[in-house]
């Protein structure tokens, strides 16, 4: 097989790559082009295949799956494969126990992990509340704010890979006597910005909700009960904090614990930063997600239908990509080692589900949107399991198989990443997110910026006669959006969605239905208006809860003052 796969990357993608991915020498400059760095990351990858006879075949097969822009593993796969680092997951979870040693020997593995590249989650729910005796000392405990302070002072100093800034995420239980300044901590927009915070929320709290009842708060340290709160009160507080600045979020802890294929080595009490992975303590995985813009396929007249059969192989493919990422990852501690051989888990997920819909004619907010949902995702699930149970048959299941579900060589198939900056590589749209604008701008040589809409947007819009010089301006104008603009006839304005346009419920729909299929979690921010209120942002709460979401995070437009895109000026 011939390796000139030709590769199409925008501008945009290769300031990225030049910016923070290509191997560069001691003195900064760059050495290497794409074609290299995807033939270094494929030809490390297959590398470690188990069966020495199939590796120059499938480094083929890899270079061409990146290089053709179907599939991109997560950054720190991009970076490090092939490379001294070599630690090749995006997330982790990492524990948090209740003395001075286990909490400064988290610290320090957290530094070495955001020096790689990974982002880290933490549960304080251990952590004894505030004010409580420290037996060593007499003195008083300073609680799991205090702690998550520290780490985010040591995640300042740090530099992922001198790339980017690490992320956390820090969450507490419900029930934990410290929650209502848990709730609070990011009110203040200073404190704690290396950490998103999230709320675990538990079965018991969501039915005093509904009830209108009080819960008990339980000290970690002894179990014994230390008081009660209103759970609508502090459910009317998190959504409060949220409306007003997009924290905290939700995490269903007792939903994640219900999909748990290894209770005997642990209960699920954290997140990576994002969302997407619910992880046990020491647990890591490395993501991968296909691009669905490039699995269609275009007909004589012109109309585009999913191309099922490109899109099985691709599965197959990358899956088995990422169970060899598992064996030729090198992790900065060993216990990460230990539980990430043992649990085998990889992230499968897609990107470019928005501009997919758009190809093939299906407004994100309807019901046809959701079948495809559906539909792509439960053929990926099935793909995807069969080629880990097929692995396991020739390879054994993964270490801690427990003899829960189908015997697989993998504790987790799937996910959905935010694709924050391989989408951007790629050029398409993120994770299952609707495009969050259909126009951009464009740097001009004169330092002017000129601004410029979708392509596929443009063709049609040429192809159905609606287009004029002006149209760029009046979707400006219009929030990004094309959507109640009148010379944009109404069966383009549904297709070509935004964020903005779609309402809050049809975001939660269109998670629920994604989360059907997916074993881990799906990372999805559900967009509502400025003019959403508190009680929008409970029902969305709600909703997601009932629909078996695994968590939920809500981002009221404008409500942040450092707000990094702004409608229309996307880029
Ligand atoms: N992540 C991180 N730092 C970042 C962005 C992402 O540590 O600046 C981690 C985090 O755990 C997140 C995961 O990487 O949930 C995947 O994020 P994304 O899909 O955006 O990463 P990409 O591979 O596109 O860089």
């Amino acid at each position: 097989m011939s390796g000139n796969v030709e590769i199409m990357l925008s501008e945009n993608a290769l300031k990225v790559l030049e910016k923070r991915y290509f191997a560069k020498d001691e003195m900064g400059v760059v050495r290497e082009n794409s074609e290299e760095m995807f033939r270094r990351i494929a030809n490390a990858i297959a590398s470690v295949n188990p069966q020495p006879s199939e590796r120059e075949f499938l480094a083929e097969e890899y270079y061409r799956f990146m290089a053709g822009l179907d599939f991109l593993p997560n950054s720190p796969t991009i970076m490090n494969a092939g490379r001294p680092l070599g630690q090749l997951s995006a997330c982790f979870v990492l524990p948090i126990g209740d003395s001075m040693p286990e909490i400064f020997d988290t610290v320090k593995a957290t530094a070495l992990i955001h020096q790689t590249g990974g982002g880290t989650g933490f549960s304080f729910s251990r952590l004894r509340p505030k004010g409580a005796v420290v037996r060593s000392t007499g003195g008083q405990a300073s609680g799991p704010v205090s702690f998550m302070k520290v780490i985010n002072a040591s995640t300042d100093a740090i530099k992922q890979g001198g790339t980017r800034r690490g992320a956390n995420m820090g969450i507490l239980r419900v029930d934990h006597p410290d929650i209502l300044e848990f709730i609070d901590c990011k009110m203040d927009l200073t404190q704690v910005t290396n950490f998103n915070i999230s709320v675990a929320i538990t079965d018991v709290f969501m039915k005093a909700v509904k009830e209108n009842t009080d819960y008990d708060l339980i000290s970690p340290n002894n179990g014994e009960v230390a008081g009660s709160l209103s759970a609508r009160m502090v459910f009317d507080r998190i959504a409060h904090n949220a409306w007003a600045n997009g924290e905290p979020g939700l995490f269903f802890i007792d939903t994640a614990n219900r999909a748990n294929p290894t209770p005997s080595k642990w209960t699920y009490e954290a997140t990576n930063p994002c969302g997407e992975q619910v992880l046990g303590p020491y647990e890591s995985c490395n993501l991968g997600s296909i691009n669905l813009e490039k699995h269609l396929v275009r007909n004589t007249k012109g109309q585009y239908s999913v191309d099922w059969e490109k899109l099985t192989h691709s599965v197959y493919l990358a899956v088995r990509f990422l169970d060899n990422v598992v064996d030729a990852n090198r992790f900065p501690i060993p216990e990460l080692e230990e539980v990430n051989k043992g649990t085998r888990r990889i992230g499968l997920g897609i990107m470019g589900f928005a501009r997919l819909l758009m190809y093939l004619e299906i407004p994100y907010d309807s019901e046809e949107g959701l079948e495809m949902a559906e539909s792509i995702m439960s053929h990926i699930q099935e793909v995807a399991e069969r080629t880990s149970q097929e692995l396991a048959a020739t390879q054994g299941p993964f270490p801690y198989f427990e003899g829960i579900g189908t015997k697989k060589r993998n504790s987790h198939l799937l996910t959905i990443a935010p694709t924050g900056t391989i989408s951007m590589i790629a050029d398409t749209s993120s994770g299952c997110e609707p495009e969050f604008s259909i126009i951009w701008y464009k740097n001009v040589m004169d330092g002017t910026h000129l601004p410029y809409t979708l392509d596929y947007f443009t063709e049609v819009a040429q192809r159905e006669g609606f287009w004029s010089e002006e149209l760029p301006s009046l979707i400006v104008k219009n929030h990004g959006s094309c959507r109640g603009i009148p010379q944009v006839p109404e069966k383009w304005q549904m297709v070509f969605a935004t964020a903005h346009d779609i309402s809050a419920p049809w975001h939660v729909r269109m998670q629920g239905a994604f989360q059907k299929y997916i074993d881990a979690a799906v990372s999805k921010t559900i967009n509502m208006s400025q003019e959403a209120t508190i009680e929008d942002v409970e029902k969305s709460y709600l909703l997601a809860y009932d629909l078996g979401c695994k968590g939920i995070t809500v981002y009221r437009d404008g409500s942040r003052s450092n707000q990094v895109l702004n409608l229309g000026t996307g880029s």
